[in-house]
């Protein structure tokens, strides 16, 4: 059997910038001078493909890598080799201790149980505990991690982490009021490295910036932070190639359910990507593509693997094989416009995309 080839006519792209993921990992040493920037490439990455994004922040210094699961950690391990630390959030399971040694993977510790069955049946892995200072997601409870601290202390305790529930909002007092709960943890745990802070805690300053940050989302270029600018830049966009032009006349409607009627003449483009390459069908008011500095709007319902835009301003530039470009610079104001954040529209990109990796 012959392998299907390359497709070699206009078709969409995802455009990874290693080099803006680079620039976000020194953005954020900068902003954490005192303290051991890692990085969350759980999800594939972010959905940018960790085979290449683990590499690069390699390059750029990380030494600490996060995934959420002991096969995202192992498959990591397989990319990275030897050297850096992998920890996997979802917790330590018996199940998995060939996996956990057979790469190197550290697992966090996140109820009483599963310290029982580490001290039982793997005292000589290295792990970490997650504490639950306020969020009620995974982790201790503070009163059980300041228990069973002298028998953890006399393991191979990595690191102690807890995680913010409202970092996005800084002015939220559970901020505060996490910190104080973790430095209450801490305090049984002398000498053990502490992480805190996700994308957003780290712009909190020095206070939540602790040994070890674990940032996710700046590394890719969403904003963190409800305030303030965004410090950092995308490192993803798709471009995707205008199929057909078509005058549309006052009167004509566009796309499955007549939605959008024109009240005057425009010009629609059709472009090849849709909802099964990650846009969002919420996208249909207030999404839209760039085509150098002109905004097209979204015209209509965006289908399965089509979407029209509205090229009235954009002249000859809007015609068949051009690129438009869908995030980017307005990864965030895509994400708003499909009624979500940037996260869940950077992990739901879709599988057929060629991806090009910049920088
Ligand atoms: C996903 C995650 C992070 C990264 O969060 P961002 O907001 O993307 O920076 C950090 N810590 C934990 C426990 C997480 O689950």
């Amino acid at each position: 059997m012959k392998t299907a080839p390359a497709e070699r006519g206009p078709h969409p792209r995802l455009i990874v910038d290693l080099g803006a993921i680079r620039a976000n990992y020194a953005q954020l040493q900068s902003i954490a001078p005192g303290t051991s920037v890692g990085a969350v490439v759980k999800a594939d990455a972010y959905g940018l493909g960790v085979d290449r994004v683990g590499p690069a922040l390699v390059e750029a210094g990380c030494r600490h890598f996060f995934v959420a699961s002991t096969r995202e950690g192992a498959e990591l391990r397989d990319v990275l080799g030897d050297g850096p630390d992998i920890i996997v959030f979802n917790g330590f399971w018996t199940p998995d201790i060939d996996t956990l040694r057979g790469w190197s993977l550290i697992p966090a510790v996140n109820d009483p149980g599963q310290f029982a069955a580490l001290e039982a049946h793997a005292p000589d892995l290295p792990f970490s505990l997650h504490v639950d200072t306020g969020m009620n997601r995974l982790g201790l409870e503070p009163d059980d991690a300041i228990t069973i601290a002298d028998r953890a202390r006399a393991l191979d305790l990595r690191l102690v982490m807890s995680h913010l529930a409202c970092a996005d909002e800084p002015g939220h007092p559970l901020n505060a009021a996490q910190r104080s709960e973790f430095d209450r943890v801490l305090a049984a745990y002398p000498g053990v490295r502490a992480s805190l802070s996700n994308s957003a805690g780290t712009l909190l300053g020095a206070l939540y910036q602790y040994d070890v940050v674990r940032p996710g989302i700046a590394l890719y270029g969403g904003a963190p932070s409800l305030e303030g600018t965004n410090p950092f830049t995308s490192a993803a966009a798709i471009d995707a190639p205008i199929l057909q032009v078509r005058d549309i006349h006052p009167g004509d409607a566009v796309g499955y359910g007549a939605t959008f009627t024109s009240g005057e003449d425009r010009k629609a483009a059709i472009v090849a990507c849709g909802y099964a390459d990650g846009l969002f069908r919420a996208a249909q008011d207030g999404g839209y593509a760039m085509l150098g500095d002109q905004h097209l709007p979204v015209m209509g319902r965006i289908s399965m693997d089509l979407t029209t835009l509205d090229v009235t301003g954009a002249g000859d530039a809007a015609k068949p094989g051009a690129y438009v470009r869908f995030m980017g610079s307005e990864l965030e104001a895509l994400a708003s416009a499909s009624g979500t954040i940037s996260y869940e529209l950077l992990v739901r990109l879709g599988r057929r995309f060629e991806r090009v990796y910049e920088g």
